[in-house]
């Protein structure tokens, strides 16, 4: 069968928010077209199965806010028995050892030295009145030694930007001011906040890895194309362009970054626009490890790591995610780095080369020990939310809306939101524009 020539509705990108929002357009009959530049939907929530080891692009866990447990999301066709509530045990290295995350809430666990100055600085961390940035505003929270152990290179690695270039009014929602009483506690008491802070459980299938919820949201699409990218969208004559035709819409949901759709658009003006658009691109190593992980891990899901002299911010073990995630007497891991949407990344083969050079340094892992299972580019990772985005962001909507067009998803929106959050709003989006179509619309 060929390429459809016409949809009242076409979405663009097969990610969960794709998926998401043309499994509600088919439940009213609509007369929608799903189109995938990929071989197969899921976007970044897909995962890499080889035998028994089991890999995502990078780690994603699922935390939920508004369904009760992985069976209650909205067409994921999922069954909680093949899911897992774990609870999150993250640590983050600092001065050559590993300390319990959050790191604020557990200084017990620093050298004394380092343990005293935190909990000094805080007691005088500075009153800013008006914050001018996210890092006046961590500091301010804060006090001086825990922004310089931790919160200023960790979030500076994780967002390859100066923190005084981020808005404070758009970060500070992911990132509440602590708890006096809890900082208090994690100084004076071992294990006093091992049980608390902010996303303490998360959702994982107990095999296969996350690729599990975008192949239970894509399943049934009746109209899904795969291997079909969006090359131009002309906005006024309503047409989308692909290597396999051009297709004619009514309206569109698109998930395609932001700053990605309104390139292949027709309309300069979203040109303009879009290049104040800045991000992260996330660089993500699929390791497969002979032996058992470092006694020091403990068991560790996950380690932030702050050292700028260290290429990855994170590293993940997914084998004490969980252990069908690996063959009998292996482990796997994945190491993530950033780098600034404005400077040329490093090639692949010499970021490997540092990152296996680090590993080794630590004693974590013998590059002879270790298999690159996927090594891949996530080219829009972390969106900036700097001074500019919200204004920015807010202007191309208005004109995209005018066009019938209606973005959706966490690079849809130029937002930092998560898997639920991306499904659900897209569901909410699509249920907008179902109610903006007729009966003309529906499937033939
Ligand atoms: C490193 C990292 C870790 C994360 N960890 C977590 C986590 O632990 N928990 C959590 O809840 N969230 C996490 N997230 C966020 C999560 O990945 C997103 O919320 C979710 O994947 C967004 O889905 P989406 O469908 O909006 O985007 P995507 O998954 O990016 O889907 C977009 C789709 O559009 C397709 N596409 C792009 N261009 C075109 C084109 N021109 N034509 C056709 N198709 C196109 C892409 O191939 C893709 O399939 C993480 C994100 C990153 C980057």
């Amino acid at each position: 069968m060929g390429l459809k020539k016409k949809a009242a509705i076409l979405v663009a990108g097969a990610g969960i928010a794709g998926c998401a929002a043309a499994q509600e357009l088919q439940s009213h009959g609509l007369d929608y077209l799903l189109l995938e530049k990929n071989v197969e939907p899921g976007g970044l929530t897909r995962s890499i199965n080889i035998g028994e080891a089991h890999f995502d692009y990078s780690g994603h866990f699922m935390h939920l806010d508004h369904c009760a447990s992985p069976a209650a999301i909205p067409y994921a066709n999922q069954s909680d028995e093949d899911w897992q509530l774990i609870n999150r045990k993250s640590t983050v290295y600092v001065n050559g050892a590993l300390i319990p995350a959050p790191f604020q809430y557990n200084l017990y666990y620093l050298p004394k030295a380092i343990r005293e100055q935190c909990i000094e600085s805080f007691h005088k961390r500075p009153k800013i009145e008006r914050c001018q940035s996210f890092k006046e505003y961590l500091l301010s929270g804060f006090g001086q030694a825990i922004c310089d152990y931790f919160l200023f290179p960790y979030n500076e690695k994780l967002m390859a930007c100066s923190l005084d270039d981020l808005s404070v009014d758009s970060v500070k929602r992911f990132f509440p001011l602590p708890e006096r009483q809890k900082i208090e506690n994690g100084y004076a008491q071992e294990g006093a906040n091992l049980k608390t802070g902010y996303n303490r459980s998360f959702w994982y299938p107990k095999t296969q890895g996350i690729g599990l919820l975008s192949k239970g949201l894509s399943k049934g699409l009746k109209a899904l194309q795969t291997c079909c990218p969006i090359e131009k969208v002309d906005l006024a004559q309503e047409c989308a362009f692909t290597p396999l035709g051009k297709i004619r819409y009514e309206k569109m949901l698109t998930s395609l970054p932001l700053k990605e759709f309104c390139a292949v658009s027709s309309d300069l003006s979203l040109h303009t626009l879009a290049s104040c658009l800045k991000h992260t691109r996330v660089f993500c190593l699929n390791v497969l490890v002979r032996g058992p992980a470092p006694k020091s891990f403990g068991d560790t899901h996950w380690i932030y790591i702050p050292d700028k002299g260290i290429p990855f911010y994170r590293l993940g073990v997914y084998s004490h995610i969980s252990a069908k995630m690996n063959p009998p007497g292996h482990t796997t891991l994945y190491l993530e780095a950033a780098f600034s949407d404005n400077a040329t990344p490093p090639a692949m083969d010499d970021l490997i080369k540092e990152i296996f050079f680090s590993l080794e340094r630590l004693g974590w892992a013998k590059r002879a020990n270790c298999r690159v299972i996927c090594a891949n580019w996530i080219d829009c990772a972390y969106v900036y939310f700097d001074h500019d985005r919200q204004g920015t962001v807010n202007k191309i909507l208005d004109i995209l809306h005018t066009y019938n067009v209606y973005p959706i998803g966490r690079y849809g929106l130029w937002d930092y939101i998560s898997m639920e959050d991306t499904i659900l709003s897209s569901i909410e989006t699509a249920k907008k524009v179902t109610g903006m179509c007729s009966n003309d619309d529906k499937m033939e």
